[in-house]
C-alpha cells in the first residue's frame, strides 16, 4: 500500500530518487513468513521507511542528488540502515534533498525539485525536503534525514509532521555524507510522537565506528510519553525574538503554543541569548563551510564517483569538480576555502570557534533558569518555489531560528502548530538540554 501511494503521488511532489521495491518486497514477504510461523518479531518488523539520499546503502544508489556521485554505490551500509534492519524495519527508497545537504529548499537538487503536498507550487523545505514530503503525504510512516542547521526541522514546520534533530552525538554518524562534521546529526520524521520515539529507540546506539557518538546508556524513549501535564516544567521564550521580523501568522501559532503551555501548568520564563540571535547566523555560515570545503575535498574524480577524462591529476581534479558539483556546493567551497585560508583563518575562522563558544555558554546560563526553549521553527511558512533561490543571504537568513541548536549541539523537536490562512501548515520548535530527548518527546506528547 506504501507503494501503490508513492505511485500515485509521485508524479506531483517528486520526493523519491530511488524506489527500492525489489528488495523491500522480499524483506516485507520475509517478515510476513516469520509472522506465520509464530516468530517473535523484532519492534519495527515490517514498517516501511525511506532515508534521505545523503546515508550510504550497500549496493542502493546514494547520490547525495549530486551529479557528482550519480553513479555511486556505496559497499557499506551507514550505522542508522544497519540498527533499523535490525529492528525489522523495510528500507522503500532514497529521498531527494538539496546537493550535498546544503540549502533549505530542496531546490538545490540535479534531479530537480520536490513539491510541498500541502501546497504544490511552494518548496517542501529542505534539505530533507524529500524525507518530509514522503512522511507527510502518507507514503511510509517515517523516514530518516539529517540535520546541520535545520534540514529536519524546518522541512518538518514546512509539511506540518514531527521532525527530531537529537543532541549531537546520540545517534551515529557512520556512513552519512559529511558535511559539516561537528553539526550534522541524524533524525526521524514521523507522523506521531510515539513514530519519533520508536524510531529514535531504534537507531540510537552507540557506535565504535563513530568517534563523535556518545557511549551513553539510552533510555526507552516510548516511556516518556506518558506524562500527565507540564507542571513542574519551565518554558523559556527568548526575549530578543521580539525584534525579529516573524510572520504573523507563525507568531500566532507561536503564541498559541505558549498559551498551551500555559495551560498544561508550565511556568513561562523571559531569557536572554543575546550572541545567538545577533552572531548565530555568520557564525554557523563560516563554520559549516568552512568544514564543508575540507570535507568535500574527497571527490576528487579519483576515489568516488565523477571521473572526468584529463591530462594531468590537477586537470582531473579541476574538470571533474567544476562538472560534479552545483553551484551552491561551489559557492560554499568557495567561501569556506576563503575563510581558511592565512591571513582570513584568524578574522574568520577563529572568531567564529570563539562566538560559538560564546552562543554554547549562553545556553548553558539559559538551561539554569528553564528546562525547554519554545521557538518559531522558522521565520515564515513554506514560500513558492523560485521564490529564493537567486538570493542565497534571504535563503540562509531563513534558518536564523534554527541553526543556534546545532551550534550549541542540542536536541529539539519542531512540531505543527495549526495552519495559515491559505492552508500552509506552521512549525514550532521545542529545543531541549544536552540528552534530554525524553523531555522534548513528553512536551510533544501531551501537545499531539
Ligand atoms: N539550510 C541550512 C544550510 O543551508 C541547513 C542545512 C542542513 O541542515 N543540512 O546550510
Amino acid at each position: 500500500s506504501c507503494l501503490a501511494r508513492a505511485e500515485v503521488l509521485e508524479p506531483q511532489i517528486s520526493a523519491m530518487l530511488t524506489i527500492t521495491e525489489e528488495s523491500g518486497m522480499a524483506q516485507a514477504k520475509a517478515v510476513d513468513e516469520a509472522v506465520a510461523s509464530g516468530k517473535k518479531l523484532p519492534p519495527l518488523a515490517g514498517v516501511p521507511f525511506v532515508v534521505k539520499d545523503n546515508m550510504c546503502t550497500k549496493g542502493i544508489p546514494t547520490t547525495c542528488a549530486s551529479k557528482m556521485l550519480m553513479q555511486w554505490k556505496p559497499p557499506y551500509n551507514a550505522t542508522v540502515i544497519e540498527l533499523l534492519a535490525e529492528a525489522g524495519a523495510v528500507l522503500m527508497g532514497k529521498t531527494n534533498l538539496d546537493e550535498f545537504a546544503m540549502g533549505g529548499t530542496t531546490e538545490h537538487s540535479v534531479y530537480g525539485a520536490t513539491s510541498n503536498p500541502w501546497k504544490l507550487d511552494c518548496v517542501p523545505g529542505g534539505s530533507s525536503g524529500g524525507s518530509a514530503a514522503s512522511v507527510s503525504a502518507g507514503y511510509v510512516p517515517f523516514s530518516l534525514g539529517s540535520d546541520t542547521g535545520g534540514s529536519i526541522r524546518q522541512p518538518a514546520a514546512f509539511c506540518g509532521i514531527y521532525g527530531f534533530k537529537p543532541t549531537y552525538g546520540l545517534v551515529s554518524r557512520r556512513g552519512l555524507a559529511a558535511f559539516a562534521s561537528s553539526l550534522d546529526q541524524i533524525g526521524p520524521f514521523a507522523r506521531t510522537v510515539e513514530d519519533l520515539a520508536l524510531v529514535l529507540n531504534a537507531i540510537s546506539q552507540k557506535d565504535e565506528l563513530d568517534s563523535t557518538c556518545s557511549c551513553r546508556p539510552r533510555p526507552d524513549y516510548t516511556k516518556a510519553l506518558n506524562a500527565e501535564s507540564l507542571k513542574g516544567r519551565r518554558v523559556g521564550v527568548i526575549k530578543e525574538i521580539q525584534e525579529y521580523a516573524i510572520d504573523p501568522e507563525v507568531r500566532k501559532a507561536f503564541d498559541q503554543t505558549l498559551k498551551f503551555c500555559e495551560r498544561q501548568g508550565a511556568e513561562i520564563v523571559e531569557i536572554t541569548l543575546p550572541t545567538m540571535v545577533e552572531y548565530g547566523l555568520p557564525c554557523y555560515y563560516i563554520l559549516a563551510l568552512a568544514e564543508a570545503s575540507s570535507n568535500l575535498a574527497r571527490f576528487d574524480g579519483v576515489r568516488y564517483g565523477l571521473s572526468t577524462d584529463a591530462e594531468s591529476l590537477l586537470d582531473l581534479y579541476t574538470k571533474t569538480r567544476a562538472q560534479g558539483f552545483g553551484l551552491e556546493v561551489k559557492r560554499r567551497i568557495l567561501v569556506g576555502t576563503y575563510v581558511l585560508s592565512s591571513g582570513y583563518y584568524d578574522a574568520y575562522y577563529l572568531v567564529a570557534q570563539k562566538a560559538r563558544q560564546l552562543i554554547k555558554q549562553e545556553f548553558v546560563k539559559a538551561f539554569g533558569s528553564v528546562d525547554t526553549i519554545l521557538l518559531p521553527t522558522a521565520p515564515s511558512p513554506a514560500f513558492k518555489k523560485g521564490e529564493l533561490i537567486n538570493d542565497p543571504i534571504q535563503m540562509y537568513m531563513a534558518d536564523i531560528f534554527t541553526l543556534p541548536v546545532n551550534l550549541a549541539g542540542l536536541p529539539a523537536l519542531s512540531l505543527n502548530a495549526g495552519f495559515s490562512a491559505d492552508g500552509r501548515p506552521l512549525g514550532v520548535q521545542f529545543i531541549g538540554q544536552w540528552w534530554d530527548e525524553e523531555g522534548l518527546l513528553s512536551t510533544a506528547s501531551l501537545h499531539e
